[in-house]
């Protein structure tokens, strides 16, 4: 039985890409005509090779370049809140297998197969960002194939980041069931941490850099820690519990460091935390001029590079903080640096990351090059999906 649904047709060689196991179809590969034209974005169409077979169901936005997301080449598939739970349920048994507890990153887009699609979980409570016009439109059988799946006690729709504006999108934040007040609290590898849902960034919590707290907290022992763009204690309170002598929490954002000191004192390290609201660069500059140094310096800025544009204003900022940073490195000591940059490839930040280490005047050795967490998944054919990229250095 075929599924009633609109059809959009490929060009001829249209489906080069996804005859490789590519999710993505780009508008010029698509026969764009009125009636394709016309369709409402975010709507599922079974999208048709220029031969008549049937290439699968995808989410259709005539207004992104990324035209189409496929969701399965079963093109009689109905996509519906059925469908959605079994992908759901696949996340969730694969996070149950990686994740002692249910904060994590349940959903990650094309690699867990809801395109553009992001649902992070904070035990009892699930944020879901439809960062598509295709997920947007499923919201709703989303939300109850979530409410079926995990009767969390709140629901909260969020997103205001580029791809919506990308996809047409605009910005969004509000509860689907249940309400929020004041910060969550989070499990992750043996500390406490709280999230603010409601006045928090992006989704309240940097999940991608669970493991890499603790592979940096492994060199604090006794240390002197500086934590750049700390935000709510993520890299601090697991070096502090790691037997930090000293850790210093330097975020612009003073609601953050709140939560990280209120985090450091549920982890009984309060004594041994510190914050400092300022601007990163500024206050490297001036603990330069004051000749401070750190045993343990951790630097996990947001993104430099917004957009391909200011791939090199946001490269030279890499170096930039690669310089500043390492010259408060006490001699022996270690260096971690991130970048959450999409357009920012891994063998690039390295580079800049060696540039500016160089330009400090110092010497040193990579001992980790790593990238997020498990629960945030690759689609194979999508490397530039792995987003975050993370370097861990001991320096001369
Ligand atoms: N390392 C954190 C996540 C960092 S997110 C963790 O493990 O959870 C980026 C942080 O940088 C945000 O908290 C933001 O407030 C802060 N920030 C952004 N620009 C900044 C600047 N110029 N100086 C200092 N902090 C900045």
């Amino acid at each position: 039985m075929s599924i009633e649904r609109a059809r959009v047709k490929l060009q001829p060689g249209g489906d080069k890409r996804a005859m490789l196991g590519h999710p993505w179809i780009f508008s010029n590969e698509l026969v764009m005509d009125g009636a394709a034209k016309s369709l409402l974005p975010g709507q599922i169409v079974t999208l048709v090779r220029a031969d008549g077979r049937p290439l699968g169901a995808a989410f259709f936005n005539a207004h992104s370049l990324i035209a189409a997301r496929l969701l399965t080449r079963d093109a009689d598939r109905p996509i519906d809140e059925v469908f959605l739970q079994r992908r759901l349920e696949r996340a969730l048994k694969l996070r149950e297998r990686l994740i002692g507890a249910p904060y994590y990153r349940l959903v990650h887009a094309e690699a867990d197969g809801i395109p553009g699609c992001i649902i992070d979980r904070f035990g009892d409570v699930v944020v879901v960002e439809p960062n598509t016009a295709g997920a947007d439109a499923l919201i709703e059988p989303l939300v109850a194939a979530l409410d079926r799946l995990l009767k969390p006690r709140a629901i909260v729709v969020s997103g205001d980041g580029p791809a919506r504006t990308l996809e047409g999108l605009a910005p969004v934040h509000r509860m689907a069931k249940g309400t929020l007040h004041g910060a969550l609290e989070i499990a992750e590898h043996g500390a406490r941490f709280l999230a603010d849902l409601a006045e928090g960034q992006k989704t309240g919590w940097f999940f991608d850099q669970r493991d890499n707290r603790v592979l940096a907290a492994r060199f604090a022992q006794d240390a002197d820690v500086l934590d750049l763009y700390s935000y709510s204690g993520g890299f601090g309170v697991q070096a502090a519990r790691h037997g930090a002598k000293s850790v210093l929490s330097v975020d612009r954002s003073q609601p953050a460091l709140d939560l990280a000191r209120r985090a450091a004192t549920l982890n009984a390290v309060g004594e041994r935390l510190a914050t400092e609201a300022a601007e990163a660069f500024e206050f490297l500059e001036s603990a330069g001029g004051e000749h401070r140094t750190f045993d343990v310096v951790l630097a996990d800025p947001p993104a430099f590079v917004k957009s391909k544009k200011d791939f090199h204003q946001g490269a030279r900022a890499y170096r930039k903080l690669a310089r500043l940073a390492a010259s408060r490195v006490r001699s022996g000591g270690f260096l971690f640096l991130a970048s959450c940059s999409y357009n920012m490839p891994a063998e690039e930040f390295r580079a800049q990351v060696a540039r500016g280490l160089h330009e400090a005047g110092r010497s040193g050795r990579i001992l980790y090059a790593t990238g997020a967490a498990p629960d945030h998944p690759v689609h194979p054919m999508l490397p530039e999906s792995a987003y975050l990229k993370a370097l861990l250095l001991q320096v001369d």
